[in-house]
C-alpha cells in the first residue's frame, strides 16, 4: 500500500490513462450508451454519481481514508443528510454531539424530527453521561472530530467502545481533520464525512462532500442520495480531484502556520485565550496528540473587550478576508459572535463558551511571518497611535 501523497497522485486513476491524458478528462455527459446491458443497475449517469469522473473520485477517496466505499455529493450537507437519512428510519433516534457545525445542528433539531428521527445531544468529551441518553431506539452516535470554533477533541476511542457495546453506527464529520492529520475508520468509526468545500478541495471554489464507509453502508445512502438528488456534477468532480493532488502539502503547512501563529499569539498580552489543540495546554491536547497526525489549520482566540474593539482589530488585519468557511488557500478571519453564533442568545453562547471577543482565523498558505507581522499591526498599532 502506498503512502499519502503517492495515493493522493496515483489511487483510482484510469490504467492505462484514458486516452493517455495525464489529468483526468471531464466527461461532460449526462447519460451514456448502454447498448450491451439496458438494466437499471447498468445504467451510467450524472445523478446516479456513478459516471467515470465519480468512479475515480470514489476510489481515490476510499483509499485516502481507508475505507470500503465512498460516494461524492453536490455539498457537505448532501453528505451528512444523505448518510443519516440513509442509515436512520423513522423511530430511530441519535446521539449527537453538543456542539456541531451549525447546518448539521438545523437539521437535526428542524428537519429530522419532521420525519420521526429524534435525538438527544451529549458532551462528548464526557463518557459517563453518555449511557442515561440511550434508547432502544438510538441506531447512531455522531460527533466531529474536532469541535468548531473551540477546537475541542471529543473522546473518539471511547465513542468507538460505546457503539460497538451498544450495537450503534458511530458516524464523524472528519472536515476538520482531513484524511492527512486523521483516518477515523483506523479507530473504528463505521461512517465518515467531509466538507470537500474546505481542505479536500482547498481553493475556496466549489462546494462538494464525500461519506466514507463499508459497502453495504454506502449501497443504502448512494440508495438514497440518488433519490434527493444531491449529485456532484463533472465540473466539481474535476476540480476537486484537482484540488485534492495538492491535499498533503497544503495541510501540513497548514499544521505548521496554525501551530507557530498560536505560539506566537498565545505569547501576546493583548491576546486573552488561544483556542488550538496543539498548544500543551488545551484541554484536549493529549488526545490529539494521541490520535492526530497534525492539529489542523484552524485556531480560535480571544481579545479583550468589546464587539467593536474586535471588529477594530479585525479591520486593522490586512491580509486574511473577513469570510465565513474554512480550508482555502487564503487565510479567513470570521467573529463567530456575530456570525455562525449570531442566531443564539448572549447567554447561550455564554453557556457555549463563545465570548464577544472571540475570533475564529483558518490559516491559508500566507508565509508565517507575513501573517505574524499583520497580527502583529493589528494588535498594536491602536497602542502606539
Ligand atoms: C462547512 C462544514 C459543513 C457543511 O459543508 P458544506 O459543504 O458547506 O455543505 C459540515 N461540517 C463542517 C465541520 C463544516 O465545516
Amino acid at each position: 500500500m502506498h503512502r499519502l501523497n503517492t495515493l493522493l497522485i496515483h489511487a483510482g486513476e484510469a490504467e492505462p490513462r484514458l486516452s493517455g491524458a495525464v489529468s483526468m478528462p471531464i466527461h461532460q455527459s449526462v447519460n451514456y450508451e448502454s447498448i450491451h446491458d439496458a438494466s437499471y443497475d447498468r445504467i451510467t449517469y450524472i445523478r446516479l454519481n456513478n459516471t467515470p469522473n465519480h468512479e475515480v473520485l470514489h476510489a481515490k477517496l476510499a483509499a485516502l481514508e481507508g475505507t470500503e466505499a465512498a460516494l461524492v455529493t453536490a455539498s457537505g450537507m448532501a453528505a451528512i443528510s444523505a448518510a443519516l437519512l440513509g442509515v436512520l428510519n423513522q423511530g430511530d433516534h441519535m446521539l449527537a454531539h453538543n456542539c456541531l457545525y451549525g447546518g448539521t445542528h438545523s437539521l437535526i433539531t428542524e428537519d429530522l424530527p419532521a420525519w420521526g428521527i429524534n435525538h438527544d445531544f451529549v458532551d462528548a468529551s464526557r463518557p459517563e453521561t453518555w449511557e442515561a441518553h440511550l434508547k432502544s431506539s438510538t441506531r447512531v452516535f455522531y460527533v466531529e472530530s474536532l469541535s468548531n470554533p473551540l477546537q475541542g477533541v471529543p473522546e473518539l476511542e471511547e465513542i468507538v467502545r460505546f457503539c460497538k457495546k451498544h450495537g450503534l453506527l458511530a458516524v464523524i464529520d472528519s472536515t476538520l481533520t482531513s484524511p492527512v492529520n486523521f483516518r477515523p475508520h483506523d479507530l473504528g468509526f463505521d461512517l465518515i464525512v467531509h466538507s470537500a468545500t474546505k481542505y479536500l478541495n482547498g481553493h475556496s471554489d466549489i462546494a462538494a462532500g464525500v461519506v466514507l464507509g463499508n459497502k453495504p453502508h454506502l449501497r443504502m445512502i448512494r440508495h438514497r442520495l440518488n433519490h434527493l438528488g444531491g449529485c456532484l456534477d463533472p465540473n466539481s468532480c474535476f476540480l476537486l480531484h484537482r484540488g485534492m493532488k495538492t491535499l498533503a502539502l497544503r495541510v501540513e503547512r497548514q499544521n505548521e502556520t496554525a501551530l507557530q501563529l498560536a505560539t506566537w499569539l498565545q505569547a501576546q498580552e493583548a491576546v486573552q485565550h488561544v483556542y488550538y489543540a496543539g498548544l500543551p495546554e488545551h484541554p484536549g491536547h493529549e488526545r490529539a496528540k494521541k490520535w492526530f497526525r497534525g492539529f489542523g489549520g484552524v485556531l480560535s482566540f480571544e481579545l479583550p473587550g468589546s464587539l467593536t474593539a474586535t471588529q477594530g482589530f479585525v479591520n486593522r488585519l490586512r491580509l486574511p478576508l473577513q469570510a465565513p468557511s474554512l480550508g482555502g488557500v487564503e487565510s479567513l478571519i470570521t467573529r463567530p459572535a456575530v456570525t455562525s453564533h449570531a442566531g443564539m442568545t448572549a447567554e447561550q453562547r455564554a453557556a457555549a463558551g463563545i465570548r464577544d471577543g472571540l475570533v475564529r482565523f483558518s490559516v491559508g498558505l500566507e508565509d508565517f511571518e507575513d501573517l505574524r507581522q499583520d497580527f502583529e499591526q493589528a494588535l498594536y498599532s491602536q497602542l502606539l497611535a
